[in-house]
């Protein structure tokens, strides 16, 4: 049970006053919660940047152009004109030096006059513009008397927003869910308080919030590392809780003299590359061992990972034991299936597939034979995880794709079975930092060789006031039989909220059909799986010679005949987004060609991605160009850059608390891992806190 203490920061952001119910859904969007986020969600969301409003000069001092605060005599109102409504509201404000214009566009009734009263002294604060020569200050953020001015800090947060949730609003209810912060005891040892002289965690979100000097907002600074160490230490210790559960029972062994793997290799139409056998003997090796596998296998889209976990699934079958595989997309499952099933039937492995959309009595069965042990490997989605799967004797589980699952999802595919090996398979190569951040202390496999017979990508940039000549080109591809993805960012101007010129899927897929017919289909997430897969089936068959997509088809989509890629908007992608994108061409034996359509002007960032994706196709040389260019300041803003499942934590700027936490986890689980006492309590507050206490009920169970 979550303690006590940590209630008020529990409670919905609903409680607060001024955030009603249209708040309330902004503030779901912007915290990325699908339930209405609490106080905690609020404190945990930093700012990105400050405003500076110490600068107090006089009027005919102010520089124009920057954010000053005036000390100024209200001297008269002009009202628009009755009936013209467009005109502005202006208040004509002196001091002893010069003249000064406040303006409001469609201010509300009486609001300016009381805000503003004739012949009162006021503070006002706003971005000075020189307007017909005049200093003007257009909406000023701030407009206060002596008293409030006296309390105000010269330094205001500045936060990620999203479009129709206001600034102020935003910083109001995160100076009311400040006020309701509990004082927490200190879950971090003394020896690394001192060592990185952190502050207590009350005073670190305090001067994050109301920062008192501009460098308090510094990711690198004292507050904001003490907070990504918090959130680091809650990940590290959830892992090194769930590693604490790993021992086999002695005797249990989950691989057989190879038979099998023997006769899916001889199934196989290929030869395995080395880095794949190399590979597949290292789990066949945990596999025998008395401790659970807990094993990450590495390697770029199409390297080949699904054979190398299709061996592994063969050598449990060799004891008689059962596997399964979860992909976190119903396209994945399949395309999973589609690859395994012939190999599994010639090896004489049983298989099946249950996803979503399994129902009534196909799933029924499927789930009877499981129970039988009359399947050996059971490939799907979290439909895997319900509670009614049951396996009858469950020792190997693959996940693909694990940044996309929690904890708690692995933890409940693993609990279906006895002392269950683990191998995530991971397409997005992860720098080494990395891996410790989301696996703790994994083995890793790598596949760095591509298999035999790739052809090179050919890939370009293409500003995009060229997108008629891109058009025509892919027109001429069409004609001559290629098969083109066509991607587009987002679905729904819904889902774009502050990026409104991004490009419709939708739309586009609309203008492309009517230039080239039913020649063009679309594939988006919200599209029900079962249409999903008729159109990527029709696209494999060549029937649709051009699919929209959104990134739906990133990860895993395999069609090896598809040889074109048009990304639209490439500037707004990540670097191993577009790599993940364009490793869906290139599978085949022809070559292939990544069109990279960009909106002019390029950003430095935007700049320097596009140009390592054009350099090279090595995903390991990706991610690492990743993470330097991070590094150099990501001018999206600190979300945009953090860890996914991290809030806080980023890897470019606290590589050195990874570690660190890692090993103060591990000094944990040594001296008390039952988490007993004041320091134990301490740190089970800090697992609620960060949302990683799914390991809590394992400590009694050990
Ligand atoms: P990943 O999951 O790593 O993206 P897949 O396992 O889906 O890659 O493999 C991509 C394609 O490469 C599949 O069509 C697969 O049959 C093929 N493949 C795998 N290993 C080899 C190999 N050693 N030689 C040739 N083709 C291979
Ligand atoms: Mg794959």
């Amino acid at each position: 049970m979550r303690p006590l203490l940590l209630n008020p920061l529990f409670t919905p952001v609903t409680s607060l006053a001024g955030v009603g119910p249209k708040q309330e859904k902004l503030l779901r969007y912007l915290l990325g919660r699908e339930a209405t986020p609490r106080l905690v969600d609020l404190l945990l969301h930093l700012p990105s940047s400050v405003i500076d409003r110490r600068a107090r000069p006089k009027i005919r001092d102010a520089l124009p152009g920057t954010v000053v605060t005036l000390e100024v005599t209200v001297d008269r109102h002009r009202p628009p004109p009755p009936r013209s409504s467009r005109a502005p509201y202006l208040v004509y404000a002196s001091d002893d030096t010069g003249d000064v214009v406040l303006t409001y566009f469609r201010a509300l009734p009486g609001y300016v006059e009381k805000l503003l009263p004739v012949g009162a002294k006021r503070y006002v604060s706003g971005a000075l513009q020189m307007y017909d020569g005049v200093p003007q200050i257009v909406h000023p953020d701030r407009v206060v008397d002596e008293a409030a001015f006296a309390k105000l800090s010269g330094i205001d947060p500045v936060y990620p927003l999203t479009e129709g949730l206001a600034l102020g609003s935003l910083r109001r209810a995160i100076a009311l869910a400040l006020q309701k912060l509990p004082s927490l005891p200190e879950w971090i040892s003394p020896e690394i308080i001192r060592r990185c002289q952190f502050p207590p965690i009350k005073e670190a979100l305090n001067r994050v919030h109301m920062p008192l000097e501009l460098t308090d907002i510094l990711p690198d600074g004292p507050f904001w590392s003490r907070l990504a160490f918090d959130e680091l230490l809650a990940g590290q210790l959830a892992l090194a809780l769930v590693r604490a559960q790993l021992r086999r029972p002695a005797g249990e062994r989950h691989a057989g003299d190879g038979r099998l793997r023997n006769k899916v290799i001889d199934a196989l139409p290929y030869a395995l590359t080395s880095s794949q056998r190399r590979a597949a003997a290292a789990i066949a090796e945990d596999l025998r061992q008395p401790v659970r596998m807990l094993r990450l296998l590495q390697g770029d889209v199409g390297s080949g990972k699904t054979v190398v976990a299709l061996l592994a699934a063969a050598a449990v079958t060799e004891v008689g034991k059962q596997a399964a595989l979860m992909a976190p997309t119903e396209i994945l499952a399949r395309q999973h299936i589609k690859t395994i099933a012939p190999l599994a039937e010639r090896a004489g492995l049983r298989v099946a597939i249950l996803t979503g959309r399994e129902k009534g009595k196909e799933r029924h069965e499927i789930l009877e034979r499981l129970d039988a042990g009359q399947i050996d490997l059971l490939v799907g989605t979290h439909a895997l995880i319900q509670d009614d799967v049951v396996f009858k004797a469950l020792a190997l589980a693959v996940v693909d794709e694990q940044h996309r699952f929690g904890v708690r999802e692995r933890l409940a595919l693993t609990a279906k079975g006895e002392a269950v090996d683990v191998l995530v398979l991971s397409a997005t190569p992860i720098p080494r930092t990395l891996v410790l951040t989301y696996f703790g202390d994994m083995d890793v496999s790598e596949l760095r060789e591509k298999p035999a017979g790739r052809q090179p990508i050919d890939t370009r940039a293409v500003p995009a006031s060229r997108i008629n000549e891109v058009m025509e080109a892919v027109g001429r591809a069409l004609s001559a039989g290629k098969l083109v993805y066509w991607i587009c960012p987002l679905v729904e101007e819904s889902e774009a909220e502050g990026t409104d010129h991004l490009t419709d899927a939708t739309k586009r897929f609309e203008s492309l059909q009517k230039r080239f017919g039913d020649k063009v289909g679309l594939v988006h997430g919200q599209m029900k799986g079962t249409e999903k897969d008729r159109v990527m089936a029709q696209f494999a068959s060549g029937e649709i010679g051009l699919l929209v997509a959104t990134t739906v088809v990133e990860v895993g989509v395999d069609v090896p005949a598809a040889t074109i890629m048009v990304i639209e908007n490439a500037e707004r992608f990540g670097l191993a987004q577009l790599h993940q994108l364009r490793g869906r061409i290139g599978r085949g034996s022809e070559s292939s060609t990544c069109l990279l359509l960009y909106r002019e002007p390029l950003n430095e960032m935007s700049k320097a991605r596009l140009a390592v994706i054009r350099e090279t196709t090595d995903g390991f040389r990706i991610a690492e160009e990743d993470l330097k260019l991070r590094g150099e300041g990501d001018v999206l803003g600190i979300r945009q850059s953090g860890l996914p499942g991290y809030r806080i934590a980023r890897p470019d700027v606290h590589g050195q608390l990874i570690t660190q936490a890692r090993d103060e986890a591990l000094r944990i689980m040594q001296d008390n891992p039952k988490l007993k006492g004041d320091r134990g309590e301490a740190l089970r507050c800090l697992l609620y806190l960060f949302e990683r206490d799914e390991a809590i009920p394992l400590i009694g169970a050990g």
